[in-house]
């Protein structure tokens, strides 16, 4: 699995990081949102991360 063969899993263009667990774009703005996805206010989803990790 390469990041240049996947998207951007906030605006769909193609994605230059594998950050957060998610693959971004070049830009901040994804980058951020991706950060508030995985980590941010949301505990649930933390939640559901930290339950992702122990299974690996
Ligand atoms: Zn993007």
């Amino acid at each position: 699995m390469r990041v240049e063969d996947e998207t951007c899993e906030i605006c769909g263009k193609p994605a230059k990081h594998f950050l957060f667990a998610c693959f971004v774009c070049d830009s901040e703005e994804c980058i951020q949102k991706a950060r508030e996805q995985r980590g941010g206010p949301g505990g649930h989803q933390k939640k559901k991360w930290a339950e992702q990790m122990g299974k690996t």
